[in-house]
């Protein structure tokens, strides 16, 4: 049998934590034959309902999950982690301005760096979900220096599979007929959903996205719009933030990170940019890539328009823009 693999979640008592865990628990992140241990971490006024998450984990006797750690206390949160899953983090409140935002969640992304370097098994893989993501990651990165930074990343699958849901929707097929979207940048509005490259599945072979939407119009405008605001359209749909979608993305961004991407296939994914595609290095930014044997690689030499150009410059310069203002809330 497998040794089981522990799995870190901070912010597990909210709602994407509560999404998020059970479907850990069922083998939908690390696979139905990987026992797992999970490790849920909040802050003290959401201790109770930690507990009481931990509970139905036991309640729901899932047969892969071989122990359930739930506490308040980063250190033991973090001891031994091979994945650590970054959900936690200071909610934007109405009228707050974003460096007050922006301010709470460096600082709290600053020391959990320090506890998951010190503590986190060796080659720990950290995805960070919690706004702003890139940043965020970006944080944790430069305050763990000793974790390798191809290890750390943030979450953008998620506007990847919206992007995959409105082509499919666009064209009435199946979803799992449609890939090779790319999400360009920031996880915010800036993003770049670009289609380009994309393509769709049918009898007659593999077909360029943009050949079967026949509509360049919407594909430039309506469909980019579409996904870069539909985390606002579902907060307006459910008075609640998207939390199912978010917590199944993270476990594909895993899942795919660990046990690779399909032949052929690339998924998005927020990494410690190099300078592929002349974004500035040293930037978290969403990229299109592969990945194999637990590591991610940027994907090379795809075309890039003067109309996406522009994008993936206007997204880079907020994420510049974003770094130096994490950096002056630090000081
Ligand atoms: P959610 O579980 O809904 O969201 C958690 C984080 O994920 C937020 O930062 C949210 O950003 C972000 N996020 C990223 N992508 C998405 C997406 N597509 N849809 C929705 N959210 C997304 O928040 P809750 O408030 O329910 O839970 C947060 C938990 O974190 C609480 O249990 C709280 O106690 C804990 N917490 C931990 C702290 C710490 O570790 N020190 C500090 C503060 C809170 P956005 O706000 O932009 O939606």
């Amino acid at each position: 049998a497998k040794e089981p693999v522990r799995v870190l979640v901070t912010g597990a008592a909210g709602q994407i934590g509560y999404a998020l865990v059970p479907m850990i628990a069922r083998g939908v992140m690390l696979g139905p034959d990987q026992p797992v241990i999970l490790h849920m971490l909040d802050i003290p006024p959401a201790a109770e309902a930690l507990n009481g998450v931990k509970m139905e984990l036991v309640d729901a006797a899932f047969p892969l999950l071989k122990g359930v750690v739930a506490t308040t206390d980063v250190v033991e949160a973090c001891t031994g982690v091979n994945v650590a899953v970054m959900v936690g983090g200071f909610p934007r409140k109405e009228g707050m301005e974003r460096k007050d935002v922006m301010s709470k969640n460096v600082s709290i992304y600053k020391s959990q760096a320090s506890a998951l370097e010190k503590h986190a098994a060796a080659n720990c893989k950290v995805l960070v979900v919690a706004n702003p993501a890139n940043t965020n990651a970006l944080i944790l990165k430069e305050f763990a220096p000793s974790i390798p930074e191809k290890n750390i990343t943030c979450l953008t699958r998620l506007d990847h599979n919206r992007a995959l849901g409105q082509i499919s929707e666009r064209l009435s097929i199946q979803v799992s007929d449609v890939k090779n979207v790319i999400i360009w940048g920031n996880h915010s509005s800036s993003q770049y959903p670009d289609v380009n490259h994309a393509t769709v599945k049918t009898p007659a072979g593999e077909k360029p996205v943009r050949e079967l939407v026949k509509d360049d119009e919407w594909l430039n405008a309506e469909f980019i719009t579409t996904v870069q605001q539909r985390g606002a359209a579902i907060i307006k749909a459910r008075k609640l933030s998207s939390a199912l979608s978010a917590a199944s993305s993270a476990c594909d961004h895993i899942r795919d990170w660990v046990l690779g991407t399909p032949e052929g296939t690339w998924v998005s994914m927020g990494v410690y940019s190099d300078g592929s595609y002349n974004v500035p290095a040293g930037l978290i930014y969403s990229f299109p890539v592969t990945c194999q044997n637990g590591e991610w690689k940027i994907v090379q030499g795809l075309s890039i328009d003067e109309f996406s150009r522009k994008k993936l410059d206007l997204t880079a310069d907020e994420l510049s823009e974003e770094k130096a203002l994490a950096y002056s809330c630090l000081s």
